[in-house]
């Protein structure tokens, strides 16, 4: 089980990627140095679970069940996230089965660039149509002013697909990107902000909580890419109070994944 910690808050990391990301530093390891570096990390910065998915290969089913690897090996640990993309769309619907039916993922990664198709446009169709018939939240990468994933474009979408909780990772990114996913969430009750990224200035908990409630915020960290002990960092050391701590910290998690 998770380590028992009496009293502590629950703590869910919501971005995390399984495999290896050479052009980042991040080298390829076997499954099993893989899985066991990600909890190391884990286990330093005191996160519970974990949600992990595999965005690096075009054909969606290898790239879950890559990250089915985790999961099977440490379902406590792990919470599995279906990468879905639109370039394949006679695969994507028995893909997407594959992962939630079969291997109990809980919500559903999309990744734009790697696409270059906006989220706006009909191609995702199939994708996020499976998404709102399950109620199963989408992560997607986003930034400031992406034609493809800016977060600007995420109200249409999710007044579009009103039962899919739509959790704009690294929430646009810079300060302007943060104004503007706060603008987003408050265009849209289904927007979620998760907080991950490499160049975060100070106060950019704050601004989001300011932006949008601590009840639309999660903690993310991009782990391995990223240790998860700094983002950790700005939410236990921002200027909130315990309560919005927690929400963010895993509450709200818990509260979209239904885990
Ligand atoms: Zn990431």
């Amino acid at each position: 089980m998770t380590p028992a910690r009496k009293g502590a808050a629950r703590v869910i990391d919501v971005h995390g990627h399984a495999g290896a990301w050479q052009q980042y530093g991040w080298y390829d390891r076997t499954p099993k140095d893989g899985i066991a570096w990600v909890l190391r990390a884990m286990d330093r910065a005191g996160v519970d679970q974990q949600c992990l998915f595999t965005i690096f290969h075009g054909d969606a089913r290898k790239c879950n069940r890559d990250t089915h690897e985790f999961v099977r090996t440490h379902p406590d640990r792990f919470i599995g996230f279906a990468f879905a993309t639109p370039l394949y769309p006679e695969e994507c619907r028995d893909a997407l089965v594959e992962a939630i039916d079969g291997f109990g993922f809980k919500a559903i990664k999309i990744y734009p660039p790697y696409a270059r198709i906006p989220v706006t446009d009909v191609r995702w169709e199939p994708i996020f149509t499976f998404a709102q018939e399950r109620g199963l939240p989408v992560l997607s990468h986003t930034s400031a002013e992406d034609p493809l994933c800016g977060v600007h474009l995420f109200p249409e979408v999710a007044k579009r697909y009103p039962a899919v909780s739509w959790i704009l990772g690294h929430a646009g990114g810079s300060y302007e990107g943060r104004a503007a996913a706060c603008r987003s969430a408050q265009a849209a009750p289904n927007i979620y902000l998760e907080i991950c990224g490499s160049n975060r200035d100070p106060g950019s908990i704050e601004q989001l909580v300011a932006g949008a409630g601590a009840e639309r915020v999660l903690l993310g960290s991009d782990n391995p890419l990223i240790d998860p002990r700094i983002h950790l960092g700005r939410v236990l050391l921002a200027d909130l109070t315990n309560a919005q701590k927690r929400l963010i910290l895993g509450e709200n998690a818990a509260r979209l994944l239904k885990v």
